[in-house]
């Protein structure tokens, strides 16, 4: 055996052996002990044939080293490189509104008996059946649902109503007296601020019609037209915790849900009153009271793109966050759309979160020309009925998502392969699978939040 070659194949047994022992200490780091047992299992057999091929001495033993290095490093190279047709990204164009009064949200608000009850059935007669059979179940955050958690759903209800005490907050005077501020200064200062208040990200957009409702759907907004003069729009992400997430659907995944809601919310509202304190227009958009449809704002914005399950990916946590947006009238500089094709491709094959879903609320379709849009769309009553079955807004999509896992150097090595290279996205799925599970156990509830009830 030729001295280089011994080296070459020595070399890369201990780094092989180095980089999957490190990606089991990650797991366990991140308590994810299939994943750990799995890198820590292969760390100890896949150096064996390079150790095998150096050491023992059989006919043709050069050869097979060289061929083994070659296959080693072949693939790595096919993986690493830039690859996959670099397909225009269609912008999405659309003038389309969404009317707030078919989201659920707003249909689950009508009182049976009400004249705006009565009223919406008469115009939307088909969303009647599908809504009674959710209004038949318990209810989100109600006793008698499958993952009734009477602490862990008391301390969800009081973000909740956090964010209701702050709803009056959204608008308010603005400062006669105006500062006049520089484009780029304002603009990054905004995004520096925010970041500081706890924001994981933050862009700028130009405010379209599209991000518009065409009439509210929440409480007093109910039958009003949305009016929104502002010109640009403000979205900011904030993280959603992971452990948390992981037990979806279990109640851990409502309590988070509301704390981050309040946590983007208070940013929004905390930036939109310091606009106007500078003499600027400014309205926040909180949970419960949003005039803007916030995934689209954030994704043009620069935040990240739709993917299969019609919410924000975001580069470093997939789905795993949540929005707020201001909308105002302070000139900024603007964000351009990341039209990163690479996430639609990546959840062309994917389909994980559709496998997961426990309502089959998710597309395993591809894209539809929706409305002028190339997108999909999840089916929004099955996914509530759900989560009135439940009590938590479940959450199982989220956790499963390949692009959700932690932001850190092992999963953002990942996220840049999918990002260049489509064979490596195609090699990345089947190991996601192999490493998480095609639909991971749920983790147990935080033991913190497992409370004992007498
Ligand atoms: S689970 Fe897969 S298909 Fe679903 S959103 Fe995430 S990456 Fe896309
Ligand atoms: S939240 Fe649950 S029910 Fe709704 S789409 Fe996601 S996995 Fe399906």
């Amino acid at each position: 055996m030729h001295n280089t070659v011994f080296i070459f194949l020595l070399t890369t047994s201990v780094l092989i052996f180095i980089s999957l022992a490190w990606a089991g200490i990650v797991s366990l780091q991140e308590k994810e002990k299939r994943a750990a047992s799995r890198f820590f299992t292969l760390a100890l057999l896949l150096p064996i044939p390079f150790l095998l091929v150096s050491f023992f001495e059989f006919p043709y033993q050069m050869p097979a080293g060289i061929i083994l290095l070659v296959l080693t490093y072949g693939s790595a190279i096919v993986l690493a490189a830039p690859s996959g047709k670099k397909r225009l990204f269609t912008k999405p164009v659309t003038s389309t509104q969404i009317d707030e009064r078919d989201t659920m949200f707003s249909r689950n608000e009508l009182i049976p008996g009400t004249d705006a009850f009565k009223a919406y059935y008469k115009r939307k007669p088909e969303h009647k059946k599908v809504d009674d059979n959710f209004r038949a179940k318990a209810g989100l955050l109600q006793p008698g649902t499958s993952q009734y958690n009477p602490v862990a759903f008391a301390s969800a209800d009081t973000s909740f109503a956090t964010i209701e005490a702050l709803r009056d907050r959204v608008n308010g005077p603005v400062n006669k007296q105006k500062t006049e501020t520089v484009l780029e200064d304002i603009s990054q200062y905004i995004k520096n601020w925010s970041k500081k208040l706890g924001a994981i990200n933050c862009g700028i957009t130009e405010l379209k019609s599209y991000h518009i409702y065409s009439v509210g759907g929440r409480k007093e907004r109910r039958d009003k037209p949305v009016v929104n003069k502002h010109k640009y729009a403000i979205a900011f992400t904030v993280e959603m915790s992971k452990e948390m997430l992981s037990a979806a659907p279990a109640a851990s995944v409502v309590m988070e849900s509301g704390q981050q809601y309040l946590a983007s919310g208070v940013i929004a509202l905390q930036v939109a009153a310091f606009i106007r304190n500078l003499g600027y227009e400014a309205r926040a958009h909180i949970d419960g009271n949003y005039e803007v449809v916030c995934p689209l704002v954030a994704r043009d914005a620069g935040l990240g793109e739709i993917g299969r399950m019609g919410l924000l990916m975001t580069p470093k946590l997939g789905p795993r966050v949540r929005i707020s947006v201001v909308t105002t009238n302070i000139p900024l500089a603007m964000d351009e759309p990341l039209n990163d094709y690479s996430v639609t491709g990546f959840c062309t094959l994917c389909k994980k979160c559709a496998d997961a879903c426990p309502s089959q609320a998710i597309s395993f379709a591809p894209q539809e020309d929706i409305n002028g849009v190339k997108r999909w769309q999840i089916n929004q009553e099955a996914c509530f009925t759900l989560w009135c079955t439940l009590g938590t807004d479940c959450g199982r999509c989220i956790s499963v998502c390949p692009y959700a896992h932690p932001d850190n150097l092992l999963h953002n090595i990942v996220r840049t392969g999918i990002k260049n290279s489509s064979a490596f996205r195609k090699a990345a799925l089947h190991l996601d699978d192999y490493f998480y599970g095609r639909k991971p156990v749920p983790a147990p509830l935080p033991e913190w939040v497992n409370t004992k009830q007498s």
